[in-house]
């Protein structure tokens, strides 16, 4: 199934929520038949993103946006599992701080934006103050209103920088949230994740859905695209999102550099440290293993005091 085409928003298409089934698989029957396919991207999207880290000249800025437990966390845990952690940062954006507020709303997406090599995963984003600002009113209408072009604008200047983008939209039904409280409830590990708000918050859940809509159709772009993931089934979201990000990491065409170092001139040069370190090293340290050594020699130490 080609996951990014169905669940693509198209640029200044329209789209419906209600229209788009949280609960949908498509033929992927259950988490057992789908586990291989996601193992499979895992490893994949870990090898690209060696070649984005080693090519060290463009970057991957993954969106997370969802209603609370839509599975933002889980996608981190779960699809980027088997990245290396230095070129993979993970950035949550929370209520803003005084100085966050002090400043333009994009200025903290624009601080945690990748450096050129890094893989950048926003669980939220600047989103927030085109959703959670809209629907409580914490600005106009006038000002959130025109939040969409500067975020279009700010998406622009990042991938004109060489920053690649990535958005999904979390797709979950009020029930499946509901089942997913009740997890939290009754599990030790993930009581923790209990908010009030997460009660307050779903009293406005159409207002939600009418905010993600005009976000969506909004801001969808041919190069900043937004995916809606049908996320009621945790293994099917991963299993569509895995293999979105490994489509998107594949066509950047990522390759390993060529050495920057003349290797003909660098293996003279091995060859010769490999020679004088065998010369220096004592007769009977030559083929030990160091770790013996430093035991024998901390032995005779200790006999000495
Ligand atoms: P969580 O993701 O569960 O840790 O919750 C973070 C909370 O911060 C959510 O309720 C968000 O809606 C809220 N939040 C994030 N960004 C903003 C923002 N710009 N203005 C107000 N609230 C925000
Ligand atoms: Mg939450």
């Amino acid at each position: 199934m080609d996951f990014a085409k169905e669940f693509l928003v198209p640029p200044d298409g329209k789209i419906k929520l209600a229209d788009i089934d949280p609960g949908y698989k498509g033929k992927n029957e259950s988490h057992a038949s789908a586990a291989s396919e996601i193992a499979g991207h895992v490893q994949c999207l870990a090898e690209l993103q060696y070649r984005l880290y080693a090519e060290g000249k463009r970057s991957l800025l993954i969106v997370l946006q969802g209603l609370d437990a839509a599975g933002k966390d889980g996608v981190v845990r779960h699809v980027i599992s088997g990245t290396n952690p230095q070129g993979v940062k993970v950035a949550c954006f929370k209520q803003p701080t005084h100085e966050e507020l002090a400043h333009d709303f994009l200025w903290r997406a624009h601080r945690a934006a990748p450096a050129r090599g890094e893989i950048m995963i926003f669980n939220r984003s600047h989103y927030e103050d085109v959703l959670v600002v809209r629907v409580h009113e914490l600005v106009t209408k006038s000002v959130w209103s025109k939040r969409y072009d500067r975020i279009r604008e700010f998406e622009k200047l990042l991938l004109q920088a060489g920053t690649h983008i990535v958005k999904f939209y979390l797709h979950i039904s009020p029930d499946e949230q509901l089942t997913r409280f009740k997890q939290r409830l009754d599990d030790p590990q993930r009581i923790w994740k209990i908010r009030e708000s997460d009660y307050t918050e779903r009293e406005h859940w159409p207002a939600y859905v009418e905010a993600y809509q005009d976000a969506l159709r909004k801001t969808s772009t041919r190069r900043a695209p937004w995916y809606v993931i049908p996320s009621n089934h945790k293994w099917f979201r991963d299993l569509a999102i895995s293999s979105i990000l490994v489509d998107t990491l594949a066509d950047m065409k990522l390759q390993i550099p060529k050495p920057a170092v003349d290797l003909h001139a660098i293996r003279l040069r091995f060859h010769s440290a490999k020679m004088e370190q065998e010369k220096n090293a004592p007769r009977r340290e030559r083929g030990k293993p160091r770790a013996r050594t430093l035991a024998h020699r901390s032995r005779k130490q200790r006999g000495k005091a």
